[in-house]
């Protein structure tokens, strides 16, 4: 099915649909399979194993000829990547409604799910790959940073050295993972943004070859003793660098416990989730994929076998002292499957420094510029600064994504706003498009990694409060939410993060092409999504969720009499 024909989404102001709201999810489709976003486009895979935006090229085909010619009052309807319906409904109504990779709970499971992948019948949606919001390794990029400056405020705590904002850096720290892929490529960068030095282990050189092309990690070595020397000089001199090493993170991460490397923080970001895109050891990359195809439940079992050895490694270097955690790839889970007992004894990142965002609706927000010019985004990140003067984190973060950040595909920008803010941002941009300050619409959205719309237990939803963790009504009632609030593509998806059975989450996009009308639905859909957030944790009984709700008017039926 693979099939070289380069994608790259229309620029400027010249519609190839019929309106902007179509223009929108046809642009954005486009911009996930651009070479410059996508892993591996002739597959139409889009990042994450093998999460993809369209089923096959017939239906990429089908779904760009629909949205080409649909009407302001239609819907088209896509079952995991392929179109299968158009229906009449509203303006109001998404033009695009989206559901990939469900399936019924008893059959939710990687071996039924690749039977029905295989007679042509499903697709691995993953998150924002099916649901046609990919912005590149961008994407992930602000989430992995807070990730790791909440790691540095935490070991700066315990060393007592934080700094007068309650903070902490990275410097002199030396952070070990795995997987430069489209969301683990963000690492090296979210580490050396922190003042850290990583190494990052990925058994593909081309891999880490485009992470170094895209300005995300500083070096690549195929040598294991020239990464330890060079790592460990950058630590003893406090000096930010990445450095990618070539291999197996099975292999290596028993190796550097062995040789007791002095390791600070260890992690992983490896496809994990999924183990036919987890190279055993002793496989070499070219006989991968063939390998796998082959002989699925022998490969599956050499992987979890090497994922063992790999997590067997993560838990001794936390008895060793380090900080240790899961970074959303389910490998705990793959690793218990392979025998290793205790696998869950380091926890996921969520629970251990993402929790408190969530519990304020704050998730990663994000916005492209369907322009395909920068200067939308540089105005747009002015506007993002001017709405938030007080907050001196999100002042820090915009200036270093613009010093930092090689845009991919059509220029966008991430930044996490929660309930009550992004609504502002929105409104504000919907005007500059109106007054021309901007050159085309703005398409918005947000990762499903997020604080309302995920039931995932190994992951978003780990360790909840009231161990609400695998109830996945809260997902499917954001959904329904963003579709009567007027979003202009919704998705509902199963599997994508921590693999099949173990996910359902929700997507939501809206165009602000500058018109009344989606002013209004942008008021709606920026307040509402990210309110389903602070509901789902007041629900939960965070307190800090039930301050938010108290303080920004959030209406919980509950405490009503
Ligand atoms: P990807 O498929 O683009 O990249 C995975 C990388 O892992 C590839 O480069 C591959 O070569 C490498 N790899 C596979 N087996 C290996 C091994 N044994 N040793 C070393 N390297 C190996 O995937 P991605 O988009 O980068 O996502 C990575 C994982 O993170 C997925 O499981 C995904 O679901 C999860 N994820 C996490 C977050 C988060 O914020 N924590 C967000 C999205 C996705």
């Amino acid at each position: 099915m693979s099939e070289s024909r380069p994608v790259r989404a229309a620029r400027g102001t010249t519609l190839t649909a019929r309106s902007w709201q179509t223009e929108g999810p046809l642009r954005m489709l486009m911009n996930n399979l651009d070479p410059e976003v996508a892993e591996h486009p002739e597959n139409l895979v889009v990042y994450g194993g093998t999460g993809k935006a369209a089923r096959n090229w017939e239906a990429y085909d089908a779904i760009v000829r629909t949205l080409t010619t649909l009407e302001k009052d239609e819907t088209l309807l896509v079952q995991s990547g392929k179109p299968v319906g158009v229906f009449r409904t509203n303006e109001w109504a998404p033009r695009v409604l989206i559901a990939n990779s469900n399936l019924v709970g008893d059959w939710a499971t990687w071996p039924e799910f690749r039977r029905l992948e295989a007679l042509g019948l499903t697709m691995y949606g993953q998150m924002t790959a099916g649901s046609w919001i990919y912005i590149g390794t961008q994407g992930i990029l602000q989430g992995t940073y807070e990730t790791f400056a909440a790691v540095a405020a935490k070991i700066a705590a315990r060393r007592g050295g934080l700094d007068e904002h309650g903070g902490g850096t990275l410097a002199g720290t030396l952070t070990l993972t795995g997987g430069a892929g489209g969301m683990g490529g963000a690492q090296p960068l979210a580490v050396t943004m922190n003042d850290g030095v990583v190494l990052i282990v990925d058994v593909d050189e081309t891999r880490l070859q485009r992470r170094v092309d895209h300005g995300y990690l500083d070096e690549l070595t195929t040598d294991l003793d020239d990464a330890i020397a060079r790592v460990l000089a950058a630590k003893a001199e406090k000096r930010p660098l990445s450095v990618g090493l070539v291999g197996n993170a099975a292999t290596v991460f028993a190796e550097l416990l062995a040789r007791k490397v002095p390791i600070d923080i260890v992690t992983d970001q490896t496809s994990a989730h999924d183990p036919l895109a987890y190279l055993p050891e002793g496989v070499t990359v070219a006989e991968w994929h063939a390998y796998a195809a082959a002989k699925p439940e022998e490969f599956t079992e050499r992987a979890r076998a090497a994922m063992n050895k790999q997590v067997t490694a993560m838990v001794g270097f936390q008895d060793a002292g380090a900080e240790v955690f899961d970074y959303g790839n389910s490998i705990r889970a793959e690793a218990q499957l392979g025998g290793c007992e205790r696998a869950f004894e380091f926890p996921g990142f969520v629970p251990a420094y993402i929790r408190p965002l969530f519990a304020e609706g704050k998730g990663p927000f994000r916005w492209v510029a369907l322009s395909g010019d920068p200067a939308d985004i540089a105005a747009t990140d002015k506007a993002i600064l001017e709405l938030f003067p007080e907050d001196e984190h999100l002042r820090r973060w915009i200036t270093k994504a613009q010093d930092l950040v090689h845009f991919e595909g059509l220029p966008a920008r991430i930044c996490w706003l929660g309930y009550q803010e992004r609504h502002l941002a929105g409104r504000r941009f919907n005007e500059m498009v109106a007054s021309g300050e901007l050159s085309a619409p703005i398409v918005i959205g947000r990762d499903h990694l997020d604080s309302g719309s995920v039931a995932s237990p190994y992951r978003e939803t780990e360790a909840m409060k009231d161990g609400s963790d695998a109830i996945a009504d809260w997902p499917l009632l954001n959904a329904l939410l963003n579709t009567a609030s007027g979003a202009t593509w919704v998705s509902i998806h199963h599997g994508g993060g921590v693999g099949i059975g173990r996910s359902i989450h929700a997507g939501q996009v809206i165009v602000a092409d500058g018109t009344p009308l989606a002013a209004e639905k942008i008021e709606r859909v920026l307040t509402n999504d990210p309110g389903t957030g602070v509901m789902r944790h007041v629900d939960a009984g965070y307190e800090r969720a039930e301050e938010v709700a108290r303080e920004r008017g959030l209406r919980v039926p509950m405490w009503e009499s």
